[in-house]
């Protein structure tokens, strides 16, 4: 049974003329951890503000838990709706304490065992007293968690959390929200711009576009079978080298040489596709393979990001970007050869998206 659907949901702002989302359909489990992901502008806080109910859509139903939400009759208020916000600035009362904080709103009878409770359950016990200016950014975002979640919400909508954290702390509490969030059996939906946060946080990840949803799947899908090439772009980086499809449509041919098409594959015979590499799926030794010069290189500590020259089968060059292993010894104008596998290839729709990214 899925505990949010999604359905058909257009949003446009008044004053323009584009909807900032458009057509959106998906479904979420319970306990489901999702992620919105997409560029500046793509619509995803909207998406997030329609769940919560701070906007209205002009189409489309939202139902949460089995309770219709909105739909072109009817419009439940925030309030009802049974969602917890995590806001990215944290919105915690900067004249109260943490234990205030948590306990804000909340008027059940069990309001200080539950307190305590979810003050267990953030690791912030000994804390209580402290206003939120005697806390580290962590440990404000955890007590905006706790604020969230003490209500047992049906959902909790996270928008950007980590984005004030720095890049060792973020690293940190991306596990320790995600545990948190599994340990209460929470259905969370975050909006993230960052592949990264989406990629450690996310039992699934929705791609965004100029709202419009991208691709649905879960961190590997997304990162390994990109089907589009905004997708394989803006989550990691990647080598994309155009194909056609042979007539046999089987095989892509491309100036790598002929490749073996998956059992299943959505394009037709002739299409012109995008054949996608990732960095670390080219393979560099010292003799056998493509022939490359080395062009420039970025030691990043736990790779070398490398830009090479590489002699195509086909006769042309074409520069590639690689991600090495740091111990890899490199200098500009160095000749190496290179080695693709091809478990590694993902093929691509080329659609208007792809052609001018
Ligand atoms: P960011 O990461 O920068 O917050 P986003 O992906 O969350 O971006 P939205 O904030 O949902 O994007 O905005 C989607 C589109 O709707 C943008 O073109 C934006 O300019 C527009 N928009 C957002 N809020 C309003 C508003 N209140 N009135 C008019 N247009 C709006």
């Amino acid at each position: 049974m899925d505990h949010i659907e999604i359905t058909n949901l257009t949003k446009t702002y008044p004053g323009t003329d584009k909807p900032a989302v458009s057509h959106v359909s998906f479904q979420i489990k319970k306990g489901e951890i999702i992620t919105l992901l997409g560029p500046s502008g793509c619509g995803k806080t909207t998406l997030l503000r329609l769940i919560a109910g701070f906007e209205r859509a002009e189409k489309g139903s939202i139902i949460i838990g089995e309770k219709l939400m909105s739909d072109d009759t009817s419009f439940i208020p925030p309030e009802k709706r049974g969602v917890g916000m995590v806001f990215q600035d944290y919105a915690l009362f900067p004249h109260l304490t943490v234990i205030e904080n948590v306990g804000f709103g909340y008027k059940e009878e069990d309001k200080k065992d539950r307190v305590n409770e979810v003050l267990d359950l953030v690791n912030l016990r000994g804390y209580e007293k402290r206003f939120p200016h005697e806390l580290s950014g962590g440990q404000q975002q955890r007590v905006a968690l706790a604020r969230a979640l003490a209500r047992r919400p049906l959902v909790v909508l996270l928008d950007e959390p980590f984005s004030n954290l720095d890049a060792d702390l973020r690293d940190q509490m991306r596990v320790e929200i995600r545990n948190i969030i599994k340990n209460t059996n929470t259905t969370a939906v975050f909006v993230s711009h960052d592949q990264k946060d989406a990629l450690a946080i996310s039992d699934r990840i929705i791609v965004i576009n100029e709202g419009e949803i991208q691709q649905i799947g879960t961190p590997k899908e997304i990162y390994q079978e990109p089907v589009n090439h905004f997708v394989s772009n803006f989550v990691g980086r990647t080598n994309l080298l155009p194909g056609t499809v042979l007539s046999d449509n089987k095989s892509v041919s491309t100036c790598l040489g002929m490749i073996r098409l998956p059992e299943g594959h959505p394009f037709i015979k002739e299409e012109s596709i995008g054949v996608a590499v990732r960095p670390e799926s080219i393979h560099v030794s010292e003799k056998d393979g493509m022939p490359a010069t080395v062009k420039s290189f970025i030691f990043k500590g736990d790779s070398i990001d490398t830009v090479v020259a590489a002699k195509m089968p086909c006769g042309t060059e074409q520069e590639l970007i690689l991600s090495l292993h740091p111990d890899k010894e490199l200098q500009t104008g160095q000749q190496v050869y290179l080695t693709i596998l091809p478990k590694n290839i993902s093929f691509l729709k080329m659609t208007e998206n792809n052609q001018r990214t």
